[in-house]
């Protein structure tokens, strides 16, 4: 890691009330290893270390203001891709138990390989879909909570992480700006689900000031037991 992308990395993680000071080592293997892994894989568009530090590394962290991770909790990230945001999480939080899911098996044997090198021993991958997870006894209401960055519309996310959830526990859903329509149906979507829409967060991604939502929705009650849908119904057809 370039020493620019080191300070870029202490700057954002210090915007977020975060220490990364004992982790560079870990984050500047992590940062080669997804190079490498991208030359091979095509895991991720961005290329430049700053970018990846930034948009990747600190856009993650993001996820742990308002204190919605702090314990020991038993999370699941849906639709990880290239380990994100479980990665950079696992790092900066041992005591989680981290279970990053992914359709795609060649971006989970990345994720993988790549939390053994770095010994990331709260790190637990799966391959699969969040439809079919969503059935199994083994995962139906046993996460504490749901993390997702940058997978689908409010709704779905609501349809595929509250199946996952047990009563209390919380999705955690990391977006862009979001329209009050897309808010709205994702109000309607917890309703049915046995969930409700809690927290929102608005806040700027440190350094390149690009406007983030953190939503968070809150599982109240048992979720229907035809939820989720079947494989690619919610989000071709979204419950609002
Ligand atoms: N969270 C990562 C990746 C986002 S891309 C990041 O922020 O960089 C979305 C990922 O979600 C893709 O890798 C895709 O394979 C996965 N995905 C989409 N729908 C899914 C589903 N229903 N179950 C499991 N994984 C899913």
């Amino acid at each position: 890691m370039t020493p620019e992308a080191g300070a870029l990395l202490v700057e954002g993680a210090t915007a977020l009330d975060l220490d990364v000071s004992s982790h560079l080592d870990s984050f500047a293997s992590l940062l080669k290893l997804l190079q490498e892994g991208n030359a091979r894989l095509n895991l991720t568009a961005l290329r430049t270390e700053n970018d990846i530090v930034i948009k990747h590394f600190v856009d993650s962290l993001s996820c742990l203001r308002g204190g919605f991770l702090d314990g020991n909790l038993r999370v699941l990230d849906l639709g990880t891709g290239a380990g994100f945001p479980s990665l950079p999480l696992a790092i900066l939080r041992p005591e989680l138990y981290i279970v990053p899911l992914d359709s795609t098996r060649k971006k989970i044997d990345y994720v993988r390989a790549t939390a053994q090198t770095l010994a990331l021993g709260n790190v637990h991958p799966l391959v699969g879909r969040a439809e079919t997870l969503g059935h199994h006894p083994a995962h139906r209401e046993t996460y504490d909570r749901v993390v997702v960055r940058a997978v689908a519309a409010l709704p779905v996310l609501a349809e595929l992480a509250l199946p996952l959830l047990r009563p209390g526990g919380l999705l955690v859903a990391q977006k862009g700006p979001i329209s009050s329509a897309e808010l709205e149906a994702g109000r309607r979507a917890a309703a049915l689900l046995g969930g409700v829409l809690g927290e929102i967060q608005t806040f700027e991604l440190p350094v390149l000031h690009d406007p983030r939502t953190l939503i968070c929705i809150r599982k109240t009650g048992p979720t229907p037991s035809k939820y989720p849908r079947r494989e690619g119904v919610p989000v071709k057809h979204p419950l609002f």
